[in-house]
């Protein structure tokens, strides 16, 4: 079987220790290739490599590392197939999502870190008659990047392009759930001859490599996308270190439907925002509020539309819904199922695993579901499922499903559907959210702010964020 290798000072090397642990294919349900469990020796040679890299790389012109980013996205491109199969086959989802969405979205990550470098500028403040301040923002050293596996090469490109574009030399960690489009990404890196110790991959979990490069008195700052509880082990081994910190987390978001909005439009939106990924983006609507006057007729349509949906095999062209991400996550998202019906909740549409045909039987499938007559303060209307599961929430009126909405621990993202533009813009301002869309949903411009509010998140990345996170700001006055 394969043997994944971490990426260290520009080669490929097995870990340290040479253990390694199976990489599960979701739609099967068996092991494929095997993955490094890298260990703290591991991360040390990889911070090691990327403490060397750095005096060379920030030394370079701003144009130079705009190449060798732009380089990083060409690379990716001339293997599309490559990534987009690996992507389908390590996460569960249809190869059309990655063909469509992850692939295309990572190749755009580089390119915009890219040229976005090169219009980064310093700032001045004149103190007329007095002198003037400039701002240099300078890269950090050497930084550490972890994602997640619902978006693994997404995520993943989210972070470290920006880090090595302000001039940062990097030690990441994809999840070990979802390793394979890094590793392949090391390939394109080799291909291109990229500078080696700038970026250093080291795979394994989260408990073990993840902790020595978030514990590494070398690594300057962490970017870190995942789960609320991972983000607070995170934050309370850096905080004390003085790390700068940046945490994607968790999310249970709202999708607001007014009786006025574009009925059709929002339909098709919602079956995607609930169901996209098998519900497991970060900014799914999890959790649905339909006004009264609508509510009958919206439930009534989403059922039918819901129940008619192909959850199938991942290289299966129609395929809607692919495989959740691992046993223990179908587990897990099954188990929210029974605790919605101890609640009281009825089960509209799905509820229960989906087994198909060999040799997908052994497959992590589940049926997409929907759920209603719960509080809005029950557990299942709380809690973070992230699989393909949403609740539905009739209400009266702003008032009323702001309360509901912004009931959570959580704040991400919002939906509104509305065509009342006073409405819209009053909700958006109310509701406890770090993005919210007003007739749309995950439609993203990579200069904008991303990131969530209370346990969603500490920081924000994305365009001029992203930059400024990974820079230390120095100010210099001169008098006149
Ligand atoms: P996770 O927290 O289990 O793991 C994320 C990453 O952190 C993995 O690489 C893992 O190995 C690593 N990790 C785990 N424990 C660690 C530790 N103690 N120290 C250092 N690293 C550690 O999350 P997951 O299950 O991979 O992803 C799902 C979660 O991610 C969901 O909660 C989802 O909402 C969240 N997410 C958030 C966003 C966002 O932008 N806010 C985007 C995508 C996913």
């Amino acid at each position: 079987m394969e043997k994944i290798q971490n990426y260290i000072n520009g080669k490929f090397v097995a870990p340290q220790a040479g253990k390694y642990f199976d990489n599960i294919e979701p739609a099967k349900g068996i092991a494929y290739s095997q993955i490094p469990d890298s260990q703290a020796e591991d991360v040390e040679e990889a911070v090691k490599a990327a403490k060397e890299a750095f005096p060379s790389w920030s030394g370079l012109s701003i144009e130079e590392r705009g190449d060798w980013m732009m380089k990083l996205s060409v690379g990716i491109a001339a293997r599309m197939s490559e990534f987009v199969e690996a992507e389908s086959r390590d996460n569960g989802k249809p190869i059309k999502l990655a063909e469509h969405v992850d692939i295309p979205r990572a190749i755009s990550n580089f390119k915009f870190f890219a040229t976005g470098i090169q219009h980064y500028a310093s700032e001045s403040h004149e103190m007329v008659g007095v002198g003037v301040n400039y701002t240099l923002r300078k890269p950090l050293g050497v930084v550490g990047c972890i994602s997640p596996w619902n978006l693994p090469l997404y995520l993943f490109s989210w972070k470290i392009a920006p880090a090595m574009a302000t001039g940062n030399c990097v030690v990441a960690k994809p999840s070990e759930v979802t390793p394979y489009t890094a590793y392949l990404l090391c390939k394109v890196m080799e291909d291109i001859n990229f500078p080696k110790g700038v970026l250093n991959i080291v795979h394994g979990f989260g408990h073990t490599a993840g902790d020595a490069i978030v514990r590494h008195e070398v690594t300057k700052a962490i970017s870190f996308t995942g789960g609320t509880t991972t983000g607070k082990t995170i934050a309370t081994i850096a905080a004390p270190m003085f790390k700068k910190l940046s945490l994607e987390l968790g999310g249970k978001n709202p999708n607001i439907i007014f009786d006025d909005c574009d009925f059709d439009e929002m339909m098709t939106t919602t079956i995607r925002s609930s169901f996209a990924n098998q519900g497991q983006i970060c900014l799914c609507g999890s959790r649905i509020f339909v006004q009264k006057g609508i509510y009958e007729r919206f439930k009534k349509e989403f059922v039918e539309k819901i129940k008619k949906s192909r959850v199938s095999f991942p290289t299966d062209p129609k395929a809607q819904l692919g495989a959740v991400v691992s046993k223990s996550h179908m587990e897990k998202v099954l188990s929210y199922v029974e605790l919605a019906k101890e609640e009281g909740g009825t089960i509209l549409a799905g509820g229960h695993q989906v087994k198909l045909e060999a040799p997908y039987d052994a497959g992590f499938y589940i049926a997409p579901t929907i759920i209603e007559g719960l509080e809005f303060n029950c557990r299942t209307n709380q809690e973070e499922i992230f699989g393909p599961v949403v609740t539905i929430t009739p209400f009266e009126n702003e008032e009323d499903v702001l309360m509901m909405a912004n009931s959570t621990e959580y704040g991400l993202s919002a939906t509104i559907w509305t065509n009342d533009l006073k409405r819209a813009h009053r909700m958006a301002n109310d509701i406890e959210a770090g993005i919210v869309w007003i007739n749309a949903w995950l439609v993203r411009d990579l200069r904008t702010p991303f990131g969530g509010t209370k346990s969603s998140g500490v920081g924000r990345e994305g365009g001029w964020e992203a930059m400024k996170f990974f820079t230390e700001p120095k100010n210099v006055f001169v008098k006149y």
